[in-house]
């Protein structure tokens, strides 16, 4: 028996209440009478059962999705926007949003958060939500934007000790951090369709090039998006590392690093399973996403990607299982554990 979890979900179906709050709060910027209250924001229980009800949940149903670990809507997290207060606002209440699914549907949706993070302010300023969404929310990771700046790049690299607050409570709580960068607001660069990609083949090259997992053995990094360039490119990668004197990719990198299945044809994820070693790959399909379509050489959407996993001739059951399941429950120790309570 297989637990199929998707470690890769946002609420991109909120209900249009949020967005039109969403919209209020950034007319409000530089005019702080208008800024609207987070209790302006009605969302009943109801709302909410609707929007997962007709969407995620009725997909998961049909794909044999058993559970989604399940954060904001990456590209309206928008860390750009505003200030920090601006985010940190937004950041509580998407959060509380993504708890609340959880608690209206246990079985199916568990909590991952996003941070308050804005461009130029200390990455130390989002541990408070942070903690509130490990301890009260019950999230078993977090979605870190390499990039707060929209596609400019005016963060450091993810090896810098700008970062180190956060690395040190994703250790202590032992929680792995998606790397997830939101809309693009630099017009060189599409949202899902380039900065997303690019940002998982930056964020991989920046690891490489550091030598941040000898400050911290323990923490993990998920790429999402099959990890952008990475496995298509590998041997360009270890080829650099090699020039860069570097341990191999397996001992420098592949203890701290996974990637995830949001790779929307059956070819790619060949390919992702043919590189990059099994215990390394998460299952996951960022349903509902960046793509919606049907794929008409198939007939299914591109984005249930479980079919591919399913049709792998390059994968073992046993190491299908371990892509469902086992790694997921293993980079996301707080979800096991949770798992493990519920006697699953
Ligand atoms: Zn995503």
């Amino acid at each position: 028996m297989t637990l199929i979890i998707d470690c890769h979900g946002h609420y991109t179906t909120a209900p249009p209440q949020l967005a039109e709050w969403r919209d209020r709060q950034i007319a409000a910027i530089g005019e702080p009478a208008a800024v609207p209250k987070p209790s302006e924001l009605a969302i009943s229980d109801d709302d909410i059962r609707e929007t997962i009800e007709a969407n995620q949940l009725r997909l998961m149903n049909e794909r044999g999705n058993d559970m989604t670990l399940f954060s904001p809507r990456a590209s309206f997290m928008a860390h750009h926007v505003g200030d920090f207060q601006v985010s940190s606002t937004w950041a509580a209440i998407c959060n509380e949003l993504c708890f609340r699914v959880s608690e209206l549907f246990p079985d199916s949706f568990v909590p991952v958060a996003m941070l308050p993070q804005s461009p130029g302010v200390d990455p130390a300023t989002c541990i408070p939500e942070l903690v509130r969404c490990v301890e009260e929310y019950g999230c078993v990771g977090i979605n870190l934007n390499p990039d707060p700046s929209g596609g400019h790049w005016t963060s450091p690299p993810l090896t810098d000790r700008h970062w180190y607050p956060i690395y040190e409570k994703m250790v202590e709580y032992d929680i792995p951090a998606m790397v997830h960068v939101s809309t693009s607001c630099n017009p060189a660069f599409h949202t899902t369709g380039a900065h997303y990609l690019n940002a998982d083949t930056t964020a991989f090259m920046q690891l490489l090039q550091g030598d941040l997992f000898e400050d911290f053995p323990g923490l993990r990094f998920l790429i999402p998006h099959g990890g952008g360039a990475v496995p298509y490119h590998w041997g360009r990668f270890r080829g650099l590392a090699q020039a860069m004197e570097k341990p191999l990719l397996e001992e420098h990198l592949l203890n701290n690093i996974f990637f995830d299945t949001c790779v929307y044809h059956q070819p790619g994820i060949d390919l992702l399973n043919t590189v990059i070693p099994v215990d390394n790959v998460l299952f996951a399909s960022e349903m509902i996403g960046a793509v919606r379509g049907i794929d008409p050489t198939t007939g299914h959407h591109y984005d249930d990607t479980k079919r591919y996993i399913d049709a792998s001739a390059i994968l073992t059951a046993d190491e299908k299982h371990r892509i469902f399941e086992t790694n997921t429950r293993r980079v996301f120790p707080r979800l096991d554990a949770l798992l493990k309570a519920r006697g699953i």
